[in-house]
């Protein structure tokens, strides 16, 4: 529940924000129209990011100091063409200041050095530096479901144009339905809210190792007793009550994000890593797995729940000392890259499927953020 309030009202900063870029935009617009040969550089500029996506294989990113989790975000991004038809659209900042600072046009110009250039692997030193103007910490270990929500918010935040910014929400927002009942009267609030990923709890209520990801799915939709010291004040009853709480899914985004919780904070004074085996299916059709009750959708939104597996972001070795690679599959291509760092290489999805995990492999790779793609209507 806090990770959700939090997200939310991290959500409603980042409008404020975005306004206020907005404002700042028309300035800079008012400005440049003044300045004729700044446009005609801009103009340049944009018929260089014109290029078309990438046409051979992938291409590496060297790490710069622990900076595999990053790596493997970017590729992620870069690799979906859905995420770069959007980028290529951004307005380019008017100053060298400016452009040092922009996260979505340091990430187009990685793109463009990925793809120009006929080298094996690049250095994303420039983006990784304009990230630590934005507090992103150089040379540590990230969380890479953490870094994916800080890396998303801030290419959102200095999109600026505000079709674009729809486009990106469109793009990857889960709406949910949470539903509160009181138990001892009839009295019930909804509140909507939306989502970059949905982060799945690996166990049950009962800390039982869940068996697989539509598993965790039930699991995450699966209403919830708030009893004892988790009873809520009932306005209409006037004393705190047993309540019944229940998401339910309104609508899902082209780009799904899942969060795999492998990492435990329960029972133990140190964080530790849960590997057992939990399998994940290439397609993932959400109206089969879950249940009317725990949906809140028309046919129509329902039937667009088709999904098919774009990326896996896998970590290995324990909490302290680990190791981020991303299992992507190529929008162009149709073929499974693993990014590990600068090295690139082709796999099939039984090599990705080795990201399922072991109970008795604790340094093994394991999956950790899902990503599906909505399969196009039939
Ligand atoms: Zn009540």
């Amino acid at each position: 529940m806090g990770q959700r309030s939090g997200r939310q009202e991290g959500g409603k900063k980042l409008e404020v924000a975005l306004s206020k870029t907005m404002e700042a935009e028309e300035v800079v617009q008012n400005n440049t129209e003044k300045d004729e040969e700044a446009k005609a550089k801009v103009e340049k500029l944009s018929s260089v990011f014109g290029v078309a996506d990438l046409k051979n294989g992938a291409v590496g990113l060297y790490n710069i100091g622990l900076s595999c989790c990053l790596n493997s975000l970017l590729q992620v991004f870069l690799m979906n063409t859905c995420f770069t038809g959007i980028l290529r659209r951004i307005t380019v900042p008017p100053d060298d200041e400016q452009k040092r600072r922009n996260v979505p046009y340091q990430m187009l110009l990685l793109l463009e050095k990925m793809q120009c250039g006929k080298q094996n692997a690049v250095y994303p030193k420039a983006l990784a530096s304009c990230l630590s103007i934005h507090r992103v910490k150089l040379f540590v270990q990230h969380d890479a479901a953490q870094l994916f929500l800080t890396l998303w918010n801030l290419i959102k935040k200095q999109m600026k144009k505000p079709e674009l910014v729809e486009e990106l929400n469109d793009l990857y927002t889960i709406c949910i339905q949470e539903h509160l009942a009181c138990q001892k009267c009839s009295s019930e609030t909804k509140r909507n809210s939306s989502m970059l990923t949905l982060p799945l709890s690996v166990l049950d209520s009962n800390s039982h190792m869940l068996k697989s990801l539509e598993d965790c799915l039930q699991c995450f939709f699966h209403p919830e007793e708030l009893t004892d010291q988790n009873m809520c004040f009932c306005e209409q009853c006037g004393r705190k009550t047993p309540f019944l709480q229940s998401m339910k899914l309104v609508h899902l985004p082209q780009i799904l994000t899942m969060h795999l919780k492998r990492f435990c904070f329960e029972k133990a004074a140190y964080i530790h890593k849960l590997s057992h085996y939990l399998p994940f299916p290439e397609d993932l059709d959400f109206s089969a797995v879950l249940t009317e009750n725990q949906c809140q959708a028309d046919d129509k939104e329902k039937a667009a729940w088709k999904y098919e597996i774009f990326a896996v972001v896998a970590h290995s070795g324990s909490t302290s000392f680990g190791h981020y690679c991303a299992y992507i599959r190529s929008l162009t291509e149709c073929k499974w890259y693993c990014f590990n760092d600068s090295h690139v290489c082709q796999v099939s999805w039984d090599d990705v499927k080795c990201t399922y995990g072991h109970s008795k492999l604790h340094w093994g790779e394991t999956a950790y953020l899902l990503i599906y793609m909505k399969k196009r209507p039939q």
